[in-house]
C-alpha cells in the first residue's frame, strides 16, 4: 500500500489564492486544509475551499477524447484540430480562427495559448473569459498607471483604518479576504463602508451601507473627489509631484457632482448618509477600497474605476501600508492570464500593440516573424464574428460559454453554426455538446503550473492524482496542435517549468525597468526550485529578493513617470427600465457555488445553500407582480427567459431583481441568467453589463 503524503497547492477557485494542503491517505482517499504557512490565507479556507476534497470524483469527466461524438485517439482528435484550423488559416487566414480561454488555466497553459495564437498563426484572436471579469479593471489602472497594476497586498486590509467595498460581495466571493478584514475590525476598529445596490452578506456585517442606485458609482466617487478638494483634504504635495490631469479630472467631477445633495439625488441616497461616508474617506488617512464585479461589469466600468483611483490619487493614499485602490479579481488565475497576454489586446507580459517596439521585440524573442501585428477579437466581438461566418474554427478551453456568456442564446446560435469547434475541458457542460472535437483535460489535483492571484501573489498548483483516462494536461495539448501545425521547433517543452523559465525571460527581455511586472529573477529556476517555489509576489528581478506594495515611492510605469487622473462623467446605464421592463435585474455569485457549478455542483452540502435557481424581489415588488415567496416564475428580458423560484426579501431594493449567474444545464434547464444578460460591453475594456438589465416577472 502506498504511504501517506501531503501535498502543498493552491485553490483553484477564486482569486484570493488560498494555499491548501492535500493529504492523501494510503487507501488514496484526499482530504484537505488550509495552508498555515501560505500568506494568502494563513489556514483559513472558505466552504467551497474545505470542500475540494469532494470534487475529486469522476461523475461527469471527459475521459477520452471524441471526434463528432464517437471515441477517437489522441492522434485522431489532434490531427483533425490541426488539419482543420491550418485549412480555415489557408484559405481564410489568421483572424479566421479563434481561441476562447480561461482563468481556470494555469499560467503556463495560458502562455503556451497565447503563443501558438498570437505568435505562430498570426492572430490576435485569443481573449479569455476574464474579460467578464476584470477587464474594466485592467483598462482602469492602464490608464491611470500606465500597466495593470494592482498597487497593494492583503496585509493592507489589516492596517487600514477605513474598508470601502464597492460594488463586491467579499462575505461570499472572497470570503477569506473578509475574514482578514473582520479580523481587522475586531482588532483594530477598521471601518467598513459597503457600496452596493444590495443588502448583501457583507453589508450585513459594515458600519455603514449605501444601497446605491445601480450604476451611479461614478457619480458617487466623482462627489466625493469633489468634496475632498472643497474639503481641502487633497494631498497637494503629491499631486504636483507624482500626477498629471488633476485639475481636468478635479474640475469634471465638480461639475458632475457639485454637492452632495446631487449625488445623493443621482445615487437614491440619503444626503446624511453620503456625507457620512464622505467624512469618514475624507478624515481617515489608511483607506483601501476594494472593488470587483460589481464595478467592472458595467457599460461604463472602466470610468467607474477611475473615478475611485482618482480618489486614492489625490489624497495621495497608494502604495503606503494600509493605502490604496484594490481590484479583488474573480478567479484563480485571471491574473496571471493577464500577465502571459491572456487578453486580446495584449500581447504579452504586460506589452501591448500600440507600440510597435514590443510586437518587434516579442517577435525577436519567440522568433515568430508572422505575429500578430494588432489585437484581436474581446469575447463579446468573438461570439459575434463566430455568428457572422467571419470565424471558421473555435476552440473553447476550460470555461462554458454556453452559460456565462451574456445574450448565451446567441452564442449557443453561434456555436451550432460554427464550421469547427473544439471543447478541452475536464467535465461536459451545456458547451461541449457543441464541439466537433472534445479533448478531455487534466483538472485540479492533477495540474501542475502556477497562479497569480487578486495581490500579484505567484503560488504553484501542484499535482497529488494522475490524470484519469487519458486526459492531459492543457499546455502539453497545446503544443501537441502546435506542432501539427509546423510549429514544433518553437513548441518543445517537456515540462511546466520549461515553459515558466521562458515566460519569466520574456518578462525581463530588453525591459530594463520600463514594465513593472517583471519576473526576470525567475528565468533559470532549476526544475527542482520550481516545484518547491514558495508564494510570491512579482516583480521578481532577482533570486530572493521580492517587492511588495507598488508605487511606495510615488513612481508609475508612464513615460514621464506619473500618474494620470483620468476626467470621468456619470452616464447612464445602457438601458433604462421602462413599462414593459420595470425591474433592474443584477446578477452575481452564491456563497457557496462556482462558475457554472461544474465543480462545486457535485457536493451535496455546497447545494444545500441553494438547491433551486431562484429570483430575488423586494415584498413591495413581489406583491405588486401578485408574487409569493416561493412561487414559480418567469424571468424575461430583452434577451431571453428563465424559470426561477421567487424569493422574497428586504435585502432587495424596489424596482430590482437579483439572480446568481452559476445555473447551467446540467443541474437546472433554462435557468442561466446568461440568457438573460445584455451584450452591451464597456468601450474601453470590452466587458459587458452583467449588473444590469431591464427585466420583467410573471407567475408560472
Ligand atoms: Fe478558495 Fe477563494 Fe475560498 Fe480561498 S476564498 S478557499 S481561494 S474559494
Amino acid at each position: 500500500m502506498a504511504e501517506a503524503r501531503e501535498v502543498r497547492t493552491t485553490c483553484p477557485y477564486c482569486g484570493v489564492g488560498c494555499g491548501v494542503l492535500a493529504e492523501i491517505a494510503a487507501d488514496g482517499t484526499t482530504t484537505v486544509r488550509g495552508d498555515p504557512e501560505h500568506p494568502a490565507n494563513f489556514g483559513r479556507l472558505c466552504s467551497k475551499g474545505s470542500a475540494l476534497g469532494e470534487t475529486l470524483g469522476l461523475e461527469g469527466r471527459l475521459l477520452q477524447p471524441e471526434v463528432l461524438g464517437k471515441p477517437a485517439s489522441w492522434d485522431e482528435a489532434l490531427d483533425l484540430v490541426a488539419s482543420k484550423f491550418s485549412q480555415a488559416i489557408a484559405e481564410h487566414g489568421p483572424d479566421a480562427v479563434a481561441f476562447y480561454v480561461s482563468g481556470q488555466l494555469l499560467t503556463e497553459d495560458y502562455y503556451v495559448a497565447n503563443k501558438l495564437m498570437k505568435g505562430f498563426v498570426g492572430s490576435g484572436n485569443i481573449d479569455t473569459n476574464s474579460r467578464l471579469c476584470m477587464a474594466s479593471s485592467v483598462a482602469g489602472h492602464r490608464r491611470a498607471f500606465g500597466e495593470d497594476i494592482v498597487p497593494g497586498v492583503y496585509e493592507d486590509f489589516e492596517c487600514a483604518d477605513l474598508i470601502v467595498l464597492t460594488g463586491s460581495n467579499t462575505a461570499w466571493c472572497h470570503p477569506v479576504l473578509y475574514q482578514r478584514m473582520l479580523a481587522a475590525r475586531r482588532e483594530r476598529g477598521t471601518k467598513i463602508v459597503v457600496i452596493d445596490p444590495r443588502r448583501t452578506a457583507t453589508a450585513d456585517e459594515c458600519d455603514l451601507h449605501l444601497a446605491l442606485d445601480p450604476g451611479t458609482d461614478v457619480l458617487m466617487f466623482n462627489g466625493l473627489l469633489a468634496y475632498l478638494v472643497q474639503a481641502e483634504k487633497i494631498d497637494t504635495g503629491f499631486i504636483r509631484d507624482h500626477t498629471s490631469g488633476f485639475d481636468a479630472a478635479a474640475g469634471l467631477a465638480g461639475a458632475d457632482a457639485p454637492t452632495i445633495a446631487r449625488v445623493a439625488k443621482g445615487c437614491g441616497l440619503a444626503a446624511a448618509d453620503v456625507r457620512a461616508f464622505y467624512d469618514l474617506f475624507a478624515g481617515t488617512e489608511r483607506t483601501v477600497t476594494v472593488y470587483s464585479q460589481g464595478v467592472n461589469q458595467s457599460a461604463h466600468g472602466t470610468d467607474k474605476v477611475n473615478a475611485i483611483i482618482n480618489c486614492h490619487l489625490a489624497t495621495g493614499r497608494i502604495g503606503k501600508p494600509g493605502m490604496g485602490p484594490f481590484s479583488v479579481t474573480g478567479q484563480p488565475n485571471a491574473m496571471g492570464g493577464r500577465e502571459v497576454g491572456g487578453l486580446a489586446n495584449q500581447l504579452a507580459a504586460h506589452m501591448d500593440f500600440a507600440d510597435e517596439a514590443n510586437i518587434d521585440r516579442v517577435s525577436r524573442f519567440w522568433n515568430a516573424p508572422n505575429i500578430a501585428r494588432r489585437g484581436g477579437l474581446k469575447a463579446v466581438d468573438m461570439f459575434q464574428a463566430v455568428a457572422d461566418g467571419r470565424i471558421k474554427a473555435l476552440w473553447v478551453m476550460g470555461t462554458n460559454p454556453a452559460v456565462s456568456m451574456p445574450d448565451a442564446s446567441r452564442v449557443r446560435a453561434a456555436l451550432a453554426k460554427c464550421e469547427f469547434v473544439v471543447v478541452s475541458d475536464v467535465t461536459r457542460t451545456d458547451t461541449t455538446r457543441y464541439a466537433d472535437v472534445l479533448l478531455p483535460a487534466a483538472a485540479w489535483g492533477e495540474k501542475d503550473g502556477t497562479v497569480t492571484n487578486s495581490e500579484r501573489r505567484l503560488s504553484r498548483q501542484r499535482p497529488f492524482l494522475p490524470p484519469p483516462g487519458v486526459a492531459r494536461a492543457d499546455w502539453r495539448i497545446v503544443c501537441e496542435v502546435a506542432a501539427r501545425m509546423g510549429f514544433g521547433d518553437a513548441f518543445t517543452y517537456q515540462t511546466p517549468a520549461e515553459i515558466f523559465r521562458e515566460h519569466a525571460a520574456l518578462s525581463a527581455f530588453e525591459n530594463a525597468g520600463g514594465r513593472l511586472f517583471d519576473i526576470g529573477g525567475m528565468a533559470d529556476l532549476s526544475d527542482e526550485d520550481y516545484s518547491a517555489f514558495a508564494p510570491r509576489h512579482w516583480p521578481v528581478l532577482e533570486r530572493g529578493e521580492q517587492q511588495t506594495r507598488l508605487f511606495g515611492d510615488g513612481r508609475f510605469p508612464t513615460p514621464d513617470g506619473r500618474a494620470r487622473f483620468v476626467p470621468v462623467r456619470q452616464e447612464a446605464t445602457a438601458f433604462s427600465v421602462d413599462v414593459d421592463y420595470p425591474l433592474a435585474l443584477n446578477t452575481g455569485r452564491l456563497r457557496d457555488q462556482w462558475h457554472t457549478m461544474t465543480r462545486t455542483g457535485n457536493v451535496p452540502r455546497l447545494m444545500a445553500h441553494a438547491p433551486e435557481p431562484a429570483v430575488e424581489l423586494h415584498p413591495a415588488d413581489a406583491a405588486a407582480h401578485r408574487l409569493k415567496d416561493g412561487d414559480l416564475a418567469h424571468l424575461s428580458t430583452r434577451f431571453g427567459s428563465v424559470r426561477a423560484r421567487v424569493r422574497v426579501t428586504e435585502a432587495q431594493r424596489r424596482g430590482q431583481a437579483f439572480m446568481p449567474m452559476h445555473w447551467s444545464g446540467q443541474f437546472a434547464a433554462r435557468a442561466a441568467a446568461g440568457l438573460l444578460s445584455s451584450p452591451v460591453t464597456d468601450p474601453h475594456s470590452g466587458q459587458p453589463e452583467l449588473k444590469h438589465v431591464p427585466a420583467r416577472i410573471v407567475r408560472e
